[in-house]
């Protein structure tokens, strides 16, 4: 036996819900589940650990995150929570100070958001460049669908108010640039940023890893990354130093699409290479998602989809003729609908694809039932409901609101539905991804009745969210997601009852121990 652990309230997740208070672990898998006398009447071990009346949970699993992206932001500039540009540009001049920036070297970052600043207007960088004058400088907005560069970033990158791009606005002023773009215009930046090489990708991956062992998550889905970070990716959980377990979707480039047919999938206990993430639209933040009727805040405006009919085509042709799963960003109804109708021309009726949605986010009424007769699962963040309540209404009106964020309904269309937080669009704790799924409301207990309560999941449906359906999308219910004989044991010890908690006392939950296949990865009390 590797270890014995009772005295608990052990929540299985299995498909009755069973509750135990003893577990046993042996090779890194769950051998038995009981109550306390009987496991420990049955089987010995050397680390016999009382669980001090704490819960026990399958590990979280984060079925829609940046896993790398979030790890390599720990060394970026981090704007969220910033109430002004100019606290922005504070907070910039005081990094570059911090970090020694030395000219020629890059700031990058992420997090402001203009809709919750004191002037909700976008910004300029006529300031911003005059501070940087020879440092490029290119933050994010906290959905990473718009960004503002420096006039010395956009110098290196070519773009005048000429530029004309695909899928992306380039922003212009009294005919000037003001140093924002959306969406596919970005690239024209991004593609001058110095790639992280092997050993930086190594530490975000460690580093992020720790930070998600510490709200109990032991496994993740990385959606959209390159191949070879998939090669490190397995090299580090190789030498042992990375024990979450990565599910990687490749961003829609053409040397994946290679790497694929050349290399293979890619298929260990840790590691899953089986799929494509595609971008559908851009985000409802930016007014980039692709509505079927124009922005109640901005008449004539519809959004766009980021690439043509024919691509998405051509990539789903491809990926079903190869038996790789389809997961797409669509946000607008117009963008849902699009990508419902090309799934729907490969996957023809019921099936076993799992071909996913991600994100949801705007479904018009009548496309509900697309989700149902095709199995298209919708991968959804309860966080995005309750951070973008403050504003989607106002892109939205008063009709669309009713079927965005509508978790309940795109439930009930498979019966299942992974959560996700998109980390680090979002926090990192599924905590708060429960808390926002069951009440509707954000930290400050707004709003009082929640946000489109009807829309609400219930407890059960969250936990199973953020475990069994979260392994399900990604094909692995089999091996992970419950606490079951025969399955990883891969659970988290938690102070607090998730299922019977305040709202306050959940988002106030502390994780006393992480483990993964037996091992603690992650542990307070030793
Ligand atoms: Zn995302």
């Amino acid at each position: 036996m590797d270890s014995i652990w009772t005295g608990g309230k052990i929540y299985s997740v299995d498909s009755s819900f069973n509750i135990y208070t003893g577990m046993a672990v042996k090779n890194g898998k769950i051998l038995a589940l009981g109550s306390t006398e009987s496991i420990s009447s049955m089987y010995k071990s050397k680390n016999s650990y009382s669980l001090n009346g704490k819960y026990v949970y399958p590990g979280f699993i984060d079925a829609h995150c940046h896993f790398i992206g979030y790890g390599l932001s720990q060394k970026q500039i981090n704007l969220k929570g910033t109430n002004s540009w100019q606290e922005c540009l504070k907070e910039l001049q005081k990094f570059a100070k911090e970090k020694n920036i030395q000219p020629g070297e890059w700031i990058t970052g992420r997090g402001w958001d203009q809709t919750v600043w004191n002037i909700k207007e976008w910004p300029d960088n006529e300031e911003l460049s005059r501070i940087f004058p020879d440092i490029p400088v290119f933050i994010r907005r906290v959905d990473g669908h718009a960004g503002i560069a420096n006039k010395l970033a956009i110098k290196l990158a070519n773009i005048s108010s000429l530029t004309r791009i695909e899928g992306g606005q380039i922003m212009i002023k009294n005919g000037q640039l003001t140093g924002l773009m959306t969406d596919n215009a970005m690239d024209l930046i991004i593609a001058g940023i110095p790639a992280a090489n092997e050993s930086q990708i190594t530490e975000a991956l460690q580093v992020a890893a720790s930070n998600c062992y510490a709200v109990g998550l032991t496994g993740v889905v990385d959606c959209g990354i390159s191949y070879d970070q998939a090669e490190i990716i397995q090299k580090v959980q190789e030498s042992g130093n990375l024990k979450m377990k990565i599910y990687a979707m490749l961003s829609d480039e053409p040397a994946n699409f290679t790497a694929i047919l050349q290399k293979g999938k890619i298929n260990t206990p840790s590691l899953k290479v089986r799929s494509f993430k595609v971008y559908g639209d851009g985000a409802l933040g930016s007014r980039g998602a692709c509505l079927l009727k124009d922005y109640t805040d901005m008449q004539g405006h519809r959004g766009f989809m980021l690439s043509s009919k024919e691509h998405f085509d051509s990539v789903a042709s491809f990926l079903y003729n190869n038996d790789l799963q389809m997961c797409t960003h669509a946000i607008g109804d117009s963008s849902n609908r699009t990508i419902l109708g090309i799934y729907a021309r490969y996957l023809r009726g019921p099936n076993d694809r799992r071909w996913r949605i991600e994100h949801a986010q705007v479904i018009d009424p009548q496309d509900f039932g697309a989700f149902r007769r095709f199995n298209i699962i919708p991968s959804v963040q309860p966080t995005h409901a309750t951070s973008d309540m403050y504003w989607a209404e106002q892109r939205l009106g008063p009709e669309r609101i009713h079927s965005a964020y509508a978790y309940r309904s795109l439930l009930y269309q498979n019966n299942w539905l992974p959560l996700g937080t998109d980390f680090p669009v979002e926090d990192i704790s599924p905590f708060k991804t429960f808390a926002s799924a069951v009440f509707r409301q954000d930290e400050k207990d707004w709003p009082p009745e929640g946000f489109e309560p009807e829309n609400a999941i219930n407890r059960t449906q969250a936990l199973r969210g953020m475990t069994f359906w979260a392994a399900k999308s990604t094909f692995e219910e089999n091996d992970k997601g419950s606490l079951e004989p025969g399955k990883a044991a891969d659970f988290i010890i938690v102070d607090t009852d998730i299922m019977q908690a305040t709202h306050q006392q959940i988002l106030k939950a502390t994780v006393w121990e992480t483990v993964i296949n037996g091992e603690i990865v992650y542990s307070i009390r030793r």
